[in-house]
């Protein structure tokens, strides 16, 4: 996936200010932050979104919620709150079509799912 902007993250080719990394996930801060805390944790292979996850990448993706949890608690929000939450596609609003969540806190984000 050359073209694929998260792709060029994973490969060092483009700079982003990185938060986690470790052999299949990497986490790193959202250019355009919609919260204090917006940090972004993608599996390092690509795929669009949970839909076309193959069976590794499932693997890799199930440990995001732990690591979504630490990353929580080193950013300061695990006793305030955090939210964490995946696009899937046109509707969802998804607009980088490589796997990634939405770590979010440090303000109250709302009590609705969609709007
Ligand atoms: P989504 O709408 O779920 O596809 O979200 C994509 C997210 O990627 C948006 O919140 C963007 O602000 C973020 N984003 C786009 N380009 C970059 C980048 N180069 N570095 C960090 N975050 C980015
Ligand atoms: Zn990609």
């Amino acid at each position: 996936m050359n073209e694929c902007l998260f792709c060029k993250i994973v490969r060092k080719e483009i700079p982003a200010a990185l938060v986690y990394e470790d052999d299949h996930l990497l986490a790193f801060k959202d250019i355009f932050p919609q919260a204090p805390v917006h940090l972004l944790i993608i599996p390092k292979a690509h795929c669009e979104n949970l839909g076309d996850q193959t069976p590794e990448i499932a693997a890799a993706a199930a440990r995001i919620p732990q690591v979504a949890a630490k990353l929580a608690a080193d950013h300061g929000v695990q006793s305030s709150g955090w939210r964490l939450l995946c696009n899937c596609g046109q509707d969802a609003g998804q607009v980088v079509f490589h796997l990634h969540f939405h770590l979010l806190g440090g303000k109250h984000l709302g009590g609705k799912l969609c709007q």
